[in-house]
């Protein structure tokens, strides 16, 4: 374990982040929207590309001494981190875009496709019958 480490409660290994693909059209932001309505889950954009961000603690990550309790059998992303630019050691990301929530995403929408895009998910209401329609 570095001297980083051992100051550090295991900041890398609280979530993970996946990419997704790049929205393009309405759908695939409601989409997004769907994965923000959910705990614990944020969406970034770093140099144009799209993540999914989990923020979930590793079930082995020890929270008496933040250390590995599967050091042996840790998987090879854990074992080519470093310390070296690291989520205690190095700056902040600078997301082009961070949403933490469906009402971020609800507000992006607007702006993207215009303040009446969510209409078309309210149900249309029926037209009341005339009492003389025989249709
Ligand atoms: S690699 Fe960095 S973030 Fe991960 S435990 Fe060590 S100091 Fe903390
Ligand atoms: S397997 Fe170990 S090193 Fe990898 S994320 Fe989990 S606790 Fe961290």
């Amino acid at each position: 374990m570095t001297t980083e480490c051992q100051k550090c409660h295991g900041k890398c290994c609280r979530y993970f982040a996946q990419p997704i693909e790049t929205p393009e059209d309405w759908d695939d932001f409601d989409d997004i929207r769907w994965y923000l309505c959910h705990e614990h889950v944020s969406v970034f954009v770093e140099d144009g590309d799209w993540y999914l961000n989990v923020e979930n603690k590793c079930r082995y990550l020890s929270e008496k001494d933040y250390r590995c309790q599967n050091y042996e059998m840790r998987p090879a992303i854990c074992r080519k981190y470093d310390t070296d630019g690291c989520d205690l050691t190095g700056d902040d990301y600078g997301y082009e875009l961070h949403f933490l929530d469906d009402k971020q995403m609800e507000e992006y929408m607007k702006i993207k496709f215009g303040s009446k895009v969510f209409e078309k998910l309210e149900p249309k209401k029926k037209k009341s019958k005339k009492k003389n329609d025989r249709s």
